[in-house]
């Protein structure tokens, strides 16, 4: 399995040529179309779809999504920022956040909506905001994210209210005159429609608890395939219980909710490629292992450090794919002075060292890391060793390739820095 994603090996010697390596490469095409997908999810009485905006979060991402129509679900008040910035409505952004920041109060009369996520929230929003609609998140007690470190739901998850503090959280929004019209819950739930219609029937007994609620939002959650061995959503699959439950639910109680869904994996995941290049190779013998030291690492790209993810990995020799190479068991690092920069650690495993059969890599070639788009470029070890941010260019419909962000400069590493 060493075929490029979405890039052509011409494509890989134009943005050696004109972008430098390391930089993230996005997929228009792909963008657009997962982006219709997500448009498609089975709903009952209405669907609002947002964009999950910290999956990566730049600009010209931004605009392709509301250009197809979906919102923006902010993760914090600069992001309720980037959102405007980027040509979204106040109305069309939600933010749900760990950090409730003194700035979101002016944007509450501007109509950007919040799910409050904790009771000490609620406090606060109350003070500012008396009389307001508001959204609750809860954590429903349950969650199924794929490692400890992506799990967001469950007693050692501390996103949303706790559910057995429904009462403390609707008497403190009477307190604050605060009307709860949106139930928001997050728990990464993954690809298995059974799990979805638990996580859907659990929020809608929360939704019964709000007679005011309008809004359900399932959160985002949804798995992609990044290996060839791994489990992708089937979005009608898991879509289409969760509607048979809202026709329910408003047969019960003549309540017609409108459903909310945020991924970001799902959007951003397979839609970019980080171009690297090989710039060094060493072994440490027989009993250990032949290394690929790529010019990029942890500072692009994380997740393999973090989780033990597993992204594939393209060895593309310079001038195209023709010349020949016998594959081999090889480890491949990142070009940060820590033994944790590693691309390849066993799944799941970030401690453990794992090789990979890859094309006999040289010191030149191409090292493409594919599924690189959700948090990768925004989930990095930023300027540490002190290289610069790499650069973002997409790949736009017509196959030419644009820069979306620029390399940073020197200078700017260092701006904000003084010598008193
Ligand atoms: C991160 C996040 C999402 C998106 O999660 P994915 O796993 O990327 O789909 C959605 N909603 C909230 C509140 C989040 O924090």
């Amino acid at each position: 399995m060493n075929t490029l994603r979405f890039l052509t090996p011409e494509d890989l010697d134009q943005i050696r040529m004109d972008f430098e390596t390391p930089s993230f490469v996005y997929d228009e095409a792909t963008l657009r179309a997962n982006a219709r997908a997500v448009m498609e999810f089975p709903n009952a009485f209405g669907l609002f779809p947002r964009y999950a905006m910290k999956a990566a979060p730049t600009s010209a991402i931004l605009r392709i999504f509301n250009e197809e129509g979906l919102g923006i679900d902010a993760s914090s008040v600069f992001e309720v920022e980037r959102a405007v910035r980027s040509g979204f409505g106040t109305e069309s952004i939600s933010l749900s956040t760990q950090e409730l920041s003194e700035d979101f109060r002016y944007w509450i009369h501007d109509g950007v909506k919040t799910n409050l996520c904790s009771l000490h929230q609620i406090h606060k929003f109350g003070q500012w905001g008396k009389g307001e609609s508001i959204g609750l998140r809860f954590n429903p007690g349950v969650g199924s994210g794929g490692t400890n470190r992506t799990n967001v739901g469950g007693p050692s998850s501390s996103f949303g209210i706790w559910k057995d503090d429904l009462d403390k959280a609707r008497d403190l929004c009477k307190e604050y005159d605060l009307k709860v019209e949106r139930i928001h819950t997050h728990i990464g739930s993954g690809s298995d429609p059974e799990v979805w219609k638990r996580v859907a029937a659990m929020s809608l007994d929360l939704v019964r608890a709000f007679p005011t609620v309008k809004t359900l939002n399932l959160g985002g959650g949804y798995k992609v395939a990044r290996m060839p061995d791994e489990q992708a959503t089937d979005l009608l699959a898991i879509g289409e219980p969760v509607r048979l439950l809202f026709e329910q639910f408003e047969k019960e109680t003549g309540r017609e909710l409108t459903l909310e869904i945020e991924p970001g994996t799902f959007l951003l995941a397979n839609a970019c490629s980080l171009v690297t290049t090989v710039q060094d190779v060493t072994s440490t013998g027989n009993e250990g292992y032949r290394f690929l030291k790529l010019d990029a690492g942890m500072t692009e790209i994380l997740r393999p450090s973090l989780y033990g993810a597993q992204h594939p990995i393209v060895l593309v020799p310079e001038g195209g794919q023709d010349k020949f190479r016998e594959e081999l068991d090889q480890v491949v690092v990142g070009h940060c002075c820590e033994s944790g920069d590693l691309l390849t650690p066993a799944p799941g495993d970030p401690e453990a060292i794992m090789t990979r059969k890859l094309p006999r890599g040289e010191i030149g070639d191409f090292c493409v890391i594919e599924g690189a788009g959700a948090y990768c470029s925004s989930m990095s070890a930023k300027n540490y060793n002190s290289f610069p941010e790499a650069a973002e260019v997409l790949r736009k419909l017509d196959g030419s390739l644009a820069f979306i962000r620029k390399r940073q400069t020197f200078d700017q590493i260092i701006e904000n820095e003084a010598v008193p």
